[in-house]
Formats: C-alpha cells, structure tokens, sequence
C-alpha cells in the first residue's frame, strides 16, 4: 500500500502542485472550533461562521459563556448550526471543566493516537476533526480522511472499506514520510474537482491508469477547470 500511496501521491503533485502551508501554525484551539464549522459545508461557508464567531469576542472564555443558540444564530451560515453549536459549547465548556483552562496545549506532548483519544472524548468531535488538529495546528505527519479522501481512495482501489474512519485505520503507517499534508489536500483537490460523487470526471484523472474503480466515466466534453477555492489551512 506504502509504494501504491507514494505513486499517487507522486502523480497528484505533478497535476495539482504541492499545496502551500501556512508558515504559522495555528492555535489548536482555533483550529478545533474552525474544523467543528467545517463540516459538511464549503470553505467560504465554513470561514464566515469562524470570521462571525471569533472577530465578534475577544476570547473563546467569552464565546465559552454565551447561550448555545446565540452561537447557533452567529455561525448559521456554515450550516447545522445546532450541532455546531453545542459542539463548540461542550469542547469550550469542557476544556475549561477538566483542564481549568480553555487550551489544548497540553496535547503537545502526546503522540498521535494520545492526542485523537483525548479529543474524541468530546461529544460533536469525531477521530476526523481530531486528526485536522493534529495535522494542521500540531504540524504531524498524518492524513485526515473525510468523505473525499475515503471517496477517491476506495475508488482508486488502495482501500475498500465503508466508513472515512476505517480508511482512516487502513492507511495510518502507510503514508511515505512528511507526505500527509500534501496527499491530503491534493486528494480533497481530486475529490472536489475531478473525482466527483456523482460523476467522476476520468477522462482528465491524473491517477487514471492505476485507478480500478468499475464504473469509470469518459464524458468527452468533460473540461478541467482550475477551481480557485480555499485551501483548508485558510481557514485553520
Ligand atoms: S479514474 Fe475516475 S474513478 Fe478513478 S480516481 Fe480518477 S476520476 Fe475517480
């Protein structure tokens, strides 16, 4: 699996490019709250709740102590924001319970699976949310799997499982060294763009030839449009 990751990995940056990183990491604080509103909705979305939540308070002690549905009603345009909502109030509120502090610095001296433990303990985070703050605040060397990731990879036939937290797993070790962030985007890239949920667009796939996938979709008329989107540390 090692070698087949590493091929891909290799014609994904050749067709994409090696994403940019922020040279700040940020607070994985932040960044928690930021892949919490992340979910299932776009990154322009998903920015303008965080921009509505964080440019309102000064600290998150403060947006700590705010009733749940004032949160709900500023975040609303990232969508499921009852969910959000008490997601962010129970990490918030729990942080500041157990620890005595809302700060996730303490998990800067654990290993991976430690800090993924730590974080799923909190209702609203799942093993997904836990690895983006690992990669994308701690700066560790490991691939969150959401609905893309585990789209394009089952797809392409590195994994044949049925949940993005089993192919999570299934590809955990296997990733070539300091290759998670960019295998990551690029696959989310893949995803978005070319290997769509309803119509994947193989004519123009970069990972065509190695891609097993039975029901592969030639649309001839099928273009490839550099989509000028938000890479994902924009918004962490
Ligand atoms: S060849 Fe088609 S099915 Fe396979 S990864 Fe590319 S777009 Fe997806």
């Amino acid at each position: 699996m090692k070698n087949k990751i590493k091929k891909i990995n290799s014609l994904l940056i050749k067709f994409f490019g090696k994403p940019k990183r922020s040279k700040k990491l940020p607070n994985p604080v932040d960044a928690l709250v930021g892949t919490i509103l992340s979910q299932n909705t776009n990154d322009n979305n998903s920015y303008k709740a965080y921009q509505n939540l964080k440019g309102e308070f000064k600290s998150w002690e403060e947006v700590a102590a705010l009733p749940r549905q004032k949160i709900e009603k500023l975040i609303k345009v990232g969508g499921l924001g009852k969910q959000k909502s008490k997601a962010i109030k129970n990490v918030l509120n729990g942080l500041k319970k157990i620890r005595g502090k809302i700060s996730l610095d303490y998990l800067k001296k654990l290993d991976d699976e430690s800090v993924i433990n730590e974080l799923i303990m909190f209702d609203g985070v799942g093993v997904k949310t836990a690895s983006c703050v690992l990669l994308f605040s701690m700066d560790r060397d490991i691939c969150p799997v959401d609905t893309h990731v585990h789209r394009t990879l089952n797809r392409i036939g590195i994994v044949k499982t049925t949940s993005p937290d089993k192919t999570f797993n299934e590809i955990l070790g296997n990733i070539p060294d300091d290759s998670a962030h960019t295998f990551h985007t690029n696959l989310i890239r893949l995803g978005r763009e070319v290997c769509k949920s309803s119509k994947p667009n193989c004519s123009i796939c970069p990972v065509e030839k190695i891609c097993t996938y039975k029901s592969k979709n030639f649309d001839g008329n099928a273009k490839y449009r550099k989509n000028d989107f938000m890479l994902l540390d924009n918004i962490r």
